[in-house]
């Protein structure tokens, strides 16, 4: 069984935080485990392509990355939901593009960001699995925002 968790709000101090990298104790523990599919589930009620821990109050290394095609990207790739622990860009692209943004944590507001258009995100699994994975587009977007999140940053400061 899983819950909703409730959202911190632009304003609330924990989305400003730098978040602590998760350790290596606790990979493969039912609590990390636990935290990441709250946060899906979080996710999904609130209809998110993304979402990162501290967002629901968790001080940690941990984003959630789920492109899907919606109004706004009607050639978004769908993609299953990947779980990134302490995860990390290692190249950006030269080439940036525009795209329009939202936020669970700034429901009332959506705004033109500029973000590379690819990047190379090496990552760990839940099982402490180091992954390099390369993204362009929408995906991209969602890394270099849910990432963001992990350093303090909202998107309304991009704008
Ligand atoms: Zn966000």
């Amino acid at each position: 069984m899983s819950v909703v968790l409730p959202v911190a709000q632009r304003g609330e101090e924990i989305l400003t935080l730098k978040a602590a990298s998760v350790t290596q104790n606790e990979f493969n523990s039912a609590w990390l485990e636990q935290l990441a599919l709250a946060m899906q589930v979080t996710m999904l009620e609130r209809n998110g392509v993304g979402i990162a821990a501290p967002q629901v109050y968790i001080s940690k290394r941990v984003i959630i990355v789920a492109s899907r095609p919606n109004l706004r990207y009607p050639d978004a790739p769908e993609m299953p939901a990947v779980t990134m622990i302490n995860p990390e860009i290692v190249e950006y692209s030269a080439e940036t593009c525009l795209g329009e943004e939202g936020c669970l944590s700034v429901p009332e507001q959506r705004g033109q960001v500029e973000r590379a258009y690819a990047v190379k995100v090496r990552y760990d699994t839940l099982q402490g699995e180091r992954v390099e994975q390369y993204y362009e587009g929408f995906p991209a977007r969602i890394v270099q925002h849910e990432i963001d999140h992990l350093n303090g940053i909202l998107f309304v400061e991009r704008l």
